[in-house]
């Protein structure tokens, strides 16, 4: 029998910053993980599906030049693509940030355990390792488990139906890919395999792709997905799937009420993901639910004394940030500091073309709770850098918007290529309470995409201007 202060369940970027955070403040920590540390973000989910965006997007620019482009630039030969040899180079990335994580846990002295862990009681479990059965107690238990691929009702994944996991280690690029949900995988995915020669097709039950994100930062993305020939059905439902080793033909109700059928190498499924919650012994730990999550408080804390959760498992968003943000705070509230996990705003990235990120409210949702506010845009196809790396040619924008008396900002939303890397100063703006103000006093460096930022407050400022002189002569 183990005897430790801390147990943590799963390896994923909550439960491994967990561990390590709970070594370094010199806690006795185990962690448990029945296949590889880093978890669903860094082997399978995160990492491994942004090299491959970016493997495609350089074929994708490669295949622009052919000919010549407007740049100047021609190759003579359209590129071509290995992509067993583009998956064994994304799998380095990934084998080196497994080490990397295996190094932070040993100089954290957190003890490790391959094996796949469970609960006899909310503080005992088992793990099944290669050398025999171990059984563990703990003081704390961890629990982040993460989260698991959701199918179509009676459609098991398998064959050609295949998950992100999948897609993400295919040894060549299918012909005809059906893509069954358009939102945040189907669509990165999706993307990447147009722009390295799939045919895809992608199918959405919802009246409009990314449904879960502000309209008119999607319209960019779908202009795109046009351009580029993807196949997109709206409001559309797979009604049957039929398959063979080699491919699927599935049958569409399509938005009209009309049939369609297609057929393709593979089916990748991205309706969503859900809770690991499941075949470790949960039912035995009296954890109250909400829904298919763990329910749990501001401190992560479970209604079990002394367990606490964290990551996928315990709600939107399922984002890999939000899941090391908890495992950290975890880590010190059982070390002893006062924490609460109650960020201002978590950041959401899409890796689509263009990119599209949020912070804090849209201008829908600071509606629907009645605040006053002010916007301001500013559009890409202004900002000499997103010029000069023809990123401004897209539809992309920055826009801010800020509470209509004070000027605080509630959030930031910004559409374009290159424009997940301005996400980390939007997210500083609304956890530090910046006004409109801070933003327009702070000296942007030019020419870069983060004066798009300063613009658009600029703009909200004298859109804030114009009102209050409007009022002022109205009254
Ligand atoms: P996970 O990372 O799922 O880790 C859980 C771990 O627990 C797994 O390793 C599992 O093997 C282990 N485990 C489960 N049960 C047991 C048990 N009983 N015993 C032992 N081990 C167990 N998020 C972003 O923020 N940005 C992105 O760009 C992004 N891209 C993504 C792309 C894809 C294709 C996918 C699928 C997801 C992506 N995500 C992204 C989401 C992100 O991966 C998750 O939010 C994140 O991994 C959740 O972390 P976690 O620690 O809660 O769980
Ligand atoms: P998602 O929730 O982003 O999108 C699922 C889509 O499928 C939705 O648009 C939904 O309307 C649609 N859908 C649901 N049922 C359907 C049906 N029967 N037919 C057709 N369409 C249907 O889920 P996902 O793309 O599977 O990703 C899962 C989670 O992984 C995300 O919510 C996110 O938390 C995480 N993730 C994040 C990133 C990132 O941060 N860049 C990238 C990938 C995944």
């Amino acid at each position: 029998m183990i005897r430790t202060k801390v147990l943590v369940i799963g390896g994923g970027p909550g439960g491994y910053v967990a561990a390590v955070r709970a070594g370094e403040l010199g806690l006795d920590a185990v962690l448990v993980e029945a296949s590889r540390l880093g978890g669903t973000c860094l082997i399978r989910g995160c990492i491994p599906s942004k090299a491959l965006i970016h493997a495609a997007g350089k074929f994708d620019a490669l295949n622009h030049t052919v000919g010549g482009d407007a740049l100047g630039i021609a190759v003579r030969d359209a590129p071509t693509i290995d992509l067993a040899r583009t998956v064994a180079w994304k799998d380095g990335i990934v084998d080196r940030l497994n080490r990397g994580v295996q190094g932070l846990l040993r100089k954290a002295k957190v003890r490790v355990l391959e094996g796949w862990a469970t609960f006899s009681d909310a503080k005992t479990c088992t793990v099944e390792t290669a050398g025999g059965t171990e059984t563990v107690r703990a003081e704390h238990v961890i629990l982040a488990t993460g989260s698991e691929t959701v199918s179509l009702p009676g459609l098991e994944l398998g064959g050609p139906v295949i998950s992100s996991t999948e897609a993400l280690s295919l040894s060549h690029v299918p012909e005809k890919l059906l893509v069954i949900g358009a939102g945040y995988i189907g669509l990165e995915l999706g993307t990447a395999f147009r722009k390295i020669g799939s045919e895809v097709t992608v199918v959405e039950a919802r009246e409009r792709i990314l449904p879960n994100w502000d309209e008119p930062l999607t319209i960019p993305v779908k202009r795109s997905l046009e351009r580029a020939g993807v196949s997109l059905h709206l409001s559309a439902r797979v009604e049957a799937v039929e398959r063979t080793e080699a491919e699927v033909r599935a049958t569409l109700r399509t938005s009209d009420g009309a049939i369609a059928r297609i057929t393709a190498d593979n089916l990748l499924m991205t309706v969503g993901r859900t809770p690991r919650t499941r075949g470790w012994g949960l039912e035995t730990m009296a954890v109250d639910m909400n829904g298919p999550f763990i329910r749990i408080d501001d401190h992560c804390r479970t209604s079990m004394r002394d367990v606490w959760a964290i990551g996928d498992l315990v709600g939107e968003p399922m984002l890999a940030h939000k899941a090391s943000a908890q495992g950290r705070m975890v880590a010190e509230l059982i070390g002893g500091a006062r924490r609460r996990f109650d960020p201002v705003a978590i950041p959401a990235v899409c890796f689509t073309d263009p990119e599209i990120v949020s912070v804090g409210l849209s201008p829908a949702e600071a509606a629907a709770r009645a605040l006053e506010t002010t916007v301001g845009q500013f559009p890409l196809s202004a900002n000499g850098r997103a010029l000069g790396m023809e990123a401004g040619e897209d539809g992309g924008f920055v826009r801010v918007l800020a509470r209509r008396d004070d000027h605080r900002v509630l959030g930031v939303q910004a559409v374009g290529a290159h424009v997940s890397e301005l996400v980390g100063e939007f997210t500083l703006a609304l956890e530090m309470g910046a006004m409109l103000e801070d933003i327009e006093a702070t000296i942007h460096a030019h020419p870069t995409l983060t004066e798009a930022f300063h613009d658009a407050a600029l703009s909200a400022l004298e859109h804030a201007a114009t009102e209050a002189h409007r009022v002022a002569r109205s009254g």
